[in-house]
């Protein structure tokens, strides 16, 4: 053995995956990119990822838990939560008692939401007020082609669903910014505030329509426009969820299409590969499980989010129906010997911004999906921070089935961070371990993830169901 040869066995390297794959897992990776760039085109709120992930579910032979009375091994189902939180779960041949193999991921995204009563007018121009939703940094939304997506009920209760500025036909909307000739005071503020969340408001309409005694003639045609096509007033909107998010497709990025850019990579990229690796896993030993929340961008609150306790409830469902009953004891040694996949997306180093990164733990794009035993912000603050032991044993799992790994945290010690739902599922005392692709520009309106690391997240997801 060269010393060069020894001093590789003897330290931690990073892979590049394209270097380590063959043409057919090349050929494998450009298949399931294609189809996760049509999962992004048609989920852009987290309803709509429910609907996708439904979908296939069934297309894969799940069937709805409430219509089952038992479940033995190989059943596979699926149980929804409110249109926004998903469980999916094969029945494993080892009793459910051994613990469930589960994946979790977010489907929301940080967004502009409406506000209850947005619509106004002003200089002749009809606008609707925004209410940011997650991490945003303000200054990249304005002058990016917006769409708007969501639901309202009309005046005949029933819900409508709206979705403008996805067609290529349809309009889509913006909110403006200020030309650069008289920015001179806004350009001196801090990045923080040179663009305030009250200017975050969406252009909607610029057309008078002559109207006696009637003020506001465009806020009046845009209000009879909305009445026409879904039957609603301003006050629907109080009830309302509708959601303003980037028009723009996602696309492959680079000549030679290593990248892809869209907006939701956070944390979709993780629930597509999470779906999909649970669709394509083999007859698992241990139940399998993916479940797919909402609200982790706000804190993973609320009913459908991770802090809810509908996985608890589904959990002890399942036990229920493959074991006949379920005792507390039975759902605390399942629970207890349980572990969980907590996938969402790491920072991917920047060649733009080095100096907010240490380099020997930094994920980079396109080198596999990140395994980070814990994530968190100042003196690991807001992780679970995975065993050791919990840790290694996935580490050899994935060795085992080839899947191309890497270690890192969220930036400097100092420099910020961020923690998942990792730490809400690791309160229930089971293993947890967070992983998840690595992003470029996150919470921009225009993410952008390596297909490399998109595929061996799936490789991950796949390979942690062997378990
Ligand atoms: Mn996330
Ligand atoms: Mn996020």
């Amino acid at each position: 053995m060269t010393d060069k040869e020894l001093y590789e066995s003897l330290s931690y390297g990073r892979k590049n995956v394209y270097l380590e794959i063959s043409d057919a897992e090349k050929a494998e990776m450009k298949d399931l990119c294609d189809s996760y760039r049509a999962f992004l085109d048609k989920g852009k709120t987290e309803r709509e990822c429910i609907k996708e992930a439904i979908a296939m579910a069934k297309a894969a032979g799940y069937v709805d838990l409430d219509t089952v009375d038992s479940l033995k091994p190989g059943d596979k189902v699926y149980k929804l939560n409110r249109k926004k939180n998903i469980i999916m779960a094969v029945i494993g041949t080892e009793d459910i008692r051994n613990g469930i193999n589960i994946a979790g991921a977010h489907i929301d995204s940080p967004r502009l939401d409406l506000k209850q009563n947005p619509l106004y007018e002003s200089m002749d121009m009809a606008l609707l007020k925004t209410h940011y939703y997650g991490g945003i940094k303000k200054y990249q939304w304005p002058t990016v082609p917006l769409a708007i997506h969501g639901v309202i009920y009309d005046k005949d209760g029933k819900q409508q669903e709206i979705v403008i500025g996805e067609d290529e036909n349809d309009p889509v909307f913006v909110i403006t910014d200020l030309l650069p000739h008289l920015a001179q005071d806004q350009m001196l503020k801090k990045m923080t505030e040179g663009i305030e969340g009250e200017s975050l408001n969406v252009l909607i309409g610029g057309a008078p329509i002559k109207a006696e005694d009637v003020k506001e003639k465009v806020k009046f045609s845009i209000l009879k426009m909305l009445n026409a096509r879904y039957g609603i007033t301003e006050n629907s909107f109080i009830s309302a969820e509708i959601e303003i998010v980037p028009a723009q497709k996602a696309k492959n990025v680079g000549l030679d299409e290593s990248f892809i850019g869209a907006y939701g990579h956070d944390d979709r990229v993780c629930a597509y590969t999470t779906l999909r690796g649970i669709v394509d896993a083999e007859a698992p030993k241990r139940t399998a499980m993916a479940i797919l929340v909402d609200k982790e961008e706000i804190g993973s609150m609320g009913n459908t989010g991770a802090k809810s306790a509908f996985m608890m409830m589904t959990i002890t469902e399942l036990i229920e129906k493959a074991n006949g009953t379920c005792s507390l004891t039975d759902l605390n040694k399942t629970i207890t010997e349980s572990a969980c996949m907590s996938s969402d997306v790491s920072a991917a180093a920047d060649p733009n911004y080095p100096s907010v990164l240490e380099a020997n733990n930094a994920t980079y794009a396109g080198y596999g999906v990140g395994i980070m035993k814990y994530t968190g912000a100042r003196g690991k603050s807001g992780t679970s921070d995975a065993n050791s032991e919990f840790v290694y044993e996935i580490g050899k799992l994935m060795d085992a089935d080839g899947v191309i790994w890497q270690t890192g945290e969220l930036g400097k010690v100092d420099q910020g961070g961020g923690g998942t739902i990792a730490q809400y599922v690791a309160d229930l005392n089971m293993d947890v371990i967070d992983c998840g692709v690595p992003v470029l520009s996150m919470h921009s309106p225009f993410e952008v993830v390596a297909k490399s690391d998109v595929y061996m997240a799936y490789r991950a997801y796949k390979a942690f169901y062997k378990r």
